[in-house]
């Protein structure tokens, strides 16, 4: 360390600020604040107590489970999170203690949110222009008090029908002036019963509205493609798209169309997608050969009990990527964030 990196206060983080693409609130908050706000809420949970609760929503490698009971399981920790953060207060609560974090913790200056309102208002009990005012609320007040860009992205789902996406897209576009710069399509779809040509009307029009699009593909092989997330959803970036690597035109595709990856290391080997720092080794060389471009993400930190420093520093420890990758990375991904839009 040389003299210009000594802080000059102890508690500041000493690294360059970071970005963040990829992070559900529904796996951000911490365990205590999730306790906390249920509470609040006057919510009953099944949980015998506070450590009962944290144990049912942390996923780490002794208790690895896969993507489709992750997703679909009743242990599936999102069921708990999404049910706890739909309400207009609880939505603050959530946007602002994440951001308020990610900057505190991890120095990140900007920072791309995502989450399904559509799975924030009860199955219809509260109004959707509520929780999505809940969540702008806490926008503007992180943005009040700390020095971060934070924008939110929607996201679809690949399991509800059009009819729920298309209202998500409509409130997307709604709401685009106070902060909404994105849509994201996330969920399993194990059916297979996703239909991207059905769908690929409502990502042109939200893109014709200048919101970005993003979208989880290529996580493992039986998700949607990341060929089908390009050329029919017009994906600007793909959330994990791994398996692309075993398919050369697929890659080719990407580096073509300048498509941004959002790489996710942590979560692809908790869930079995990845086994581990050779695995990640591997997937990013293939796309650097290939001149893709990537950016290194935590998607639910609180599940894989994560955040994106420790991320950074997985992957650097692990001789997976060099300091000055990790900051192309950075760089990348600030170039990438929606809120330049
Ligand atoms: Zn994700």
């Amino acid at each position: 360390m040389d003299a210009t990196q000594i802080p000059t206060n102890p508690f500041k983080p000493t690294w360059k600020p970071l970005t963040e693409l990829h992070i559900h609130a529904g796996g951000g908050l911490p365990a205590s604040t999730m306790w906390t706000i249920a509470h609040q809420q006057g919510i009953r949970l099944p949980f015998e107590d506070y450590w009962d609760f944290k144990d049912a929503i942390t996923i780490t490698r002794a208790k690895m489970m896969d993507l489709d009971e992750f997703l679909h399981s009743p242990k599936n920790p999102f069921h708990w999170c999404e049910m706890i953060q739909s309400s207009p207060e609880a939505m603050e609560h959530t946007i602002y203690e994440m951001a308020a974090k990610a900057y505190r913790k991890c120095n990140v200056d900007t920072l791309d949110i995502r989450f399904t309102p559509m799975k924030r208002n009860r199955k219809g009990e509260k109004d959707l222009d509520h929780i999505i005012a809940g969540a702008l609320r806490g926008l503007d007040r992180v943005m009040l008090e700390y020095p971060i860009r934070v924008g939110l992205i929607f996201c679809l789902e690949k399991g509800f029908p059009a009819h729920l996406n298309e209202i998500t897209v409509d409130k997307a576009i709604k709401y685009k002036s106070r902060g909404i710069v994105g849509i994201d399509l996330t969920g399993l779809d194990s059916g297979n019963k996703f239909n991207a040509d059905e769908m690929a009307p409502i990502f042109h029009k939200a893109k014709a509205a200048g919101l970005g699009v993003t979208v989880h593909a290529g996580e493992g092989p039986e998700q949607l493609s990341v060929k089908d997330a390009i050329t029919k959803l017009g994906a600007d970036r793909i959330g994990h798209g791994i398996d692309s690597i075993h398919h050369p035109e697929e890659l080719e595709l990407i580096q073509k169309h300048d498509i941004v990856m959002e790489f996710c290391p942590t979560s692809n080997i908790i869930l079995g997608l990845l086994n581990g720092p050779e695995d990640c080794k591997n997937v990013v060389n293939t796309w650097m050969a290939h001149g893709i471009k990537f950016t290194v993400n935590s998607d639910d930190p609180i599940f894989f009990e994560t955040n994106i420093k420790l991320e950074y520093n997985f992957l650097r420890e692990n001789g997976v990527l060099t300091d000055k990758q990790l900051d192309q990375c950075t760089a990348i991904a600030r170039k990438a964030s929606f809120l330049n839009r």
